[in-house]
């Protein structure tokens, strides 16, 4: 078995191109392999035989938890009946057609229709693309550009890479600036002014943003992305009054709103979508991660049916859609998201969520807060985070070659807890399963407590 793992950690080192990842240090040996080989309910094991409590539901994506056997089967019996046939020129399977039904029953009001990708990055592409070909057939060429916002997470391919407002997903790659801006990232607790309200303080974000478009030329900005709440950025809620603002801009300069979804989508904060939770009003709503429970990749936009209409005209003057992958709506895919958000439902996730959410950010927070390097514990439903801080009072912020963050992270899990080191700033963040209950909530709460306490 040792024998065994030491090859396997050393074909790790010298042929596995991981993402995300310090190439060098992983390269080297100098930073910790973990080979992961199994998982039940909230918990991971690895080929050691130890077992860890994945407070992050993998990269907040196994909202139902790991082994389940009903998805489990129902990929198997598409992979049997029919592993693939593409979606093209109007092409569906009965798993497909239930599926978009089933996401359109689910959805805010107004949409209509989904168009499958395979991850939350390829679905932000089609929605850029989308964007720019409803302006075109509106007969607006000029209306292309799109804001996002300074700690968006929206993927990570060129134009998606783009999107993404931090600075890690940047250095070095030349993504393209333009047609993409960055407007101020909705960030209370670092950026308000002292004794400014949260609605003052959404007040300026929506004020910044109306200068930016006024800027750029209100026939020029197409579209604005956001995330419901923050996420890769930081876990940071909406500060109050903020989406309403945002959107009485928006609406302002005829400019389509998406809400990247991909992690709030299907339940992560006690209601089916963000959007709804929010009071969010999208054009189009990405969507992935928590689609399938990460049991097969799967993602989506979908699309509000007055945008639809639109689209529609441009087939009926253009011809087909010039879009396409070939896994759209792959059959085994798309069957393990049938059976995804049947079980959710069977299993009452979306309440659980909100419940046990509620009751593990309350037992976070009067564990934590009152640290003295703990500046807030944050979230909304099944997602939280606690941002260390050098000095409360004064604000004073660590210098991130402190790296924070990955130390507490370390402690974790090392007392049998993954939680997950934000990129950026010095925040440990928590994203559960929607399974979780109140002792695996209480379990996560005390090993946090301790593993702060053992960094400072
Ligand atoms: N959008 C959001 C809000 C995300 O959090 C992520 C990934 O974490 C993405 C898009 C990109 O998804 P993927 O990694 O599947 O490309």
């Amino acid at each position: 078995m040792l024998e065994q793992s030491n090859e396997l950690a050393a074909w790790d080192r010298d042929h596995f191109f991981h993402p995300s990842t310090h190439m060098g240090t992983h390269a080297r040996g100098e930073s910790p392999q973990r080979v992961i080989a199994g998982g039940e309910g909230v918990y991971i094991t690895d080929t050691t035989g130890k077992r860890s409590l994945d407070a992050f539901a993998g990269l907040y994506c196994v909202n139902v938890g790991y082994g389940r056997q009903k998805i489990a089967d129902a990929i198997a019996e598409q992979a049997k009946n029919l592993a693939y046939y593409h979606a093209y020129v109007g092409h569906g399977t009965e798993a497909s057609i239930r599926l978009s039904k089933m996401i359109i029953d689910r959805a805010p009001a107004g949409m209509s229709r989904v168009y499958f990708g395979l991850s939350g990055s390829d679905a932000n592409e089609t929605n850029i693309k989308l964007i720019w070909y409803y302006n075109n057939v509106l007969g607006r060429p000029e209306k292309k550009k799109i804001i996002s916002r300074w700690r968006g997470y929206h993927g990570s391919g060129v134009m998606t890479g783009s999107l993404t407002g931090l600075d890690l997903f940047h250095n070095a790659f030349d993504l393209p600036r333009a047609p993409i801006l960055h407007t101020e990232a909705p960030y209370y607790f670092r950026r308000a002014d002292r004794g400014q309200s949260e609605e003052q303080f959404s007040q300026h974000c929506a004020d910044k943003l109306e200068e930016m478009i006024l800027a750029e030329g209100p026939d020029t900005v197409a579209a604005f992305i956001g995330e419901p709440i923050l996420g890769t950025g930081g876990i940071v809620p909406p500060p109050a009054g903020y989406w309403q603002k945002i959107q009485a801009v928006l609406k302002k300069y005829d400019i389509l709103l998406v809400a990247d979804e991909v992690v709030t989508g299907f339940g992560r904060l006690g209601t089916m979508f963000g959007s709804d939770h929010y009071g969010m009003k999208p054009d189009l709503i990405t969507i992935a991660k928590g689609l399938t429970s990460a049991y097969a990749p799967l993602s989506g936009v979908i699309v509000a049916d007055k945008m639809w209409q639109v689209l529609v005209q441009g087939s009926d003057k253009l011809g087909s859609l010039g879009h396409g992958w070939t896994y759209s709506a792959h059959p085994i895919c798309v069957a393990a998201g049938v059976a995804n958000l049947e079980l959710i439902d069977e299993l009452d996730l979306v309440t659980n969520a909100g419940e046990t959410g509620a009751y593990f950010r309350k037992g976070l927070t009067e564990t934590l807060a009152g640290h003295k390097h703990v500046g807030e514990v944050r979230g909304d439903g099944m997602l939280a985070a606690v941002e260390f801080v050098a000095d409360k009072d004064d604000r004073v912020f660590f210098d991130a070659s402190q790296k924070i963050g990955p130390q507490v992270a370390t402690a974790l899990a090392e007392r049998g807890v993954i939680g997950r080191a934000m990129p950026q700033g010095d925040i440990l963040g928590f994203a559960p399963p929607l399974c979780l209950t109140r002792e695996e909530a209480d379990t996560v709460i005390a090993a946090a407590a301790d593993a702060v306490k053992s960094v400072f």
